[in-house]
């Protein structure tokens, strides 16, 4: 019996389940079975930039074994680099350089996940790189463990970047940021408290270097710092329409970050929980009795059980 099979049957057909990654963020409710994903990666290929690995993988195991080979994989993990792939598939949790390295759900090219039945799905492949029809392995990232238990996945790499830099500006309105975001080649992340802006370019150092003479013209000159803004202090996170960011920071009295042409707005207030409307709720469960119809998989999860 291969791993995937091992873990399909340790979940079994009946009674409740909850899937554990490395516990972070989130605990099992009550006394709920726990299960884990097979861990270890199982092919890594250079070339192809392809890894495939159990989902109880530990992000920082694979980011060593891939830095070895100059290249990473984008699960949003650089402020939680101990989770698992699962884990941070199951959340779908993207970091704030985003902007640049897109979300985490493009990382993912092919996954094997097991259903509340106890079945094993397999959608993508190592090849798909572009997918069109109904997209298994996007379906699964950020739907929290519902609606299938991530098995292994194969994950698209990327090259590290050669350089990294993060430059800072004074900026009280927000023009020298939205001014700078239309003129910019692609920068990593573009953040803006309402005070201050922070870019981060990440690439080849004589392409950061050429960007950095055009900020100048920008106000940007002598205000380098080393690293980002602490995004750690402000736990909670609104979505806005990016066009909207800018007056959503104007209009609020506590701290916050805003990551510029994304719309995800750090905070240190709760956002109000979103109505879903009856449409959506129809699709949401009409999915959930396909994939796990007795709601046995990580029962409450995504519901607020949040540490
Ligand atoms: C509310 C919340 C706040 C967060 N805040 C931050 C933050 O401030 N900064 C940051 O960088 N990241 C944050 N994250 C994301 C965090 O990085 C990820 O939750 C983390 O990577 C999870 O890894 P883990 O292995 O510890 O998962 P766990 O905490 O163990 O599990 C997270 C969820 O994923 C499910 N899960 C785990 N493995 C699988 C699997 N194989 N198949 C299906 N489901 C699975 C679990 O059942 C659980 O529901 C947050 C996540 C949440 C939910």
């Amino acid at each position: 019996m291969n791993r995937i099979d091992e873990f399909a049957a340790r979940i079994g057909t009946t009674g409740e389940v909850w899937i554990r990654g490395a516990g972070s963020r989130v605990e099992p409710p009550g006394n709920l079975r726990t299960v884990e994903a097979p861990t270890g990666i199982s092919s890594f290929e250079p070339d192809e930039m392809t890894v495939t690995c159990g989902a109880g993988t530990r992000l920082s195991d694979l980011d060593d074994v891939l830095a070895e080979r100059g290249q990473y994989v984008n699960l949003g993990q650089l402020r939680h680099p101990h989770g698992t792939v699962g884990g941070a598939l199951a959340t779908g949790w993207n970091d704030h350089l985003r902007l640049g390295r897109g979300p985490v759900r493009d990382s993912v090219l092919e996954v094997h996940v097991v259903t509340g039945r106890g079945d094993v799905v397999k959608g993508g492949g190592p090849t798909v790189k572009n997918v069109s029809g109904f997209d298994l392995c996007r379906l699964m990232v950020g739907s929290h463990g519902r609606l299938g238990a991530i098995a292994e996945v194969t994950l698209r790499t990327r090259p590290l970047p050669r350089a990294t830099r993060w430059l800072s500006v004074d900026d009280v309105d927000g023009s020298r940021i939205t001014d700078l975001f239309a003129h910019l080649y692609r920068p990593s992340a573009v953040l803006w408290n309402g005070f201050v802006g922070w870019v981060c370019l990440e690439g080849h150092p004589s392409d950061i270097e050429a960007a950095r003479t055009e900020m100048r013209d920008h106000g940007f000159a002598n205000q380098e710092s080393m690293s980002g803004p602490d995004l750690d202090t402000l736990p909670c996170r609104w979505s806005v329409a990016p066009r909207a960011v800018v007056a959503h920071v104007e209009d609020r009295s506590g701290q916050v970050i805003a990551e510029v042409g994304v719309g995800v707005v750090h905070s240190d207030e709760v956002p109000p929980r979103r109505n879903t409307d009856a449409a959506t709720e129809a699709i949401h469960r009409r999915l959930t009795d396909s994939f796990d119809p007795e709601r046995r998989l990580n029962p409450g999860a995504g519901d607020g059980l949040i540490r």
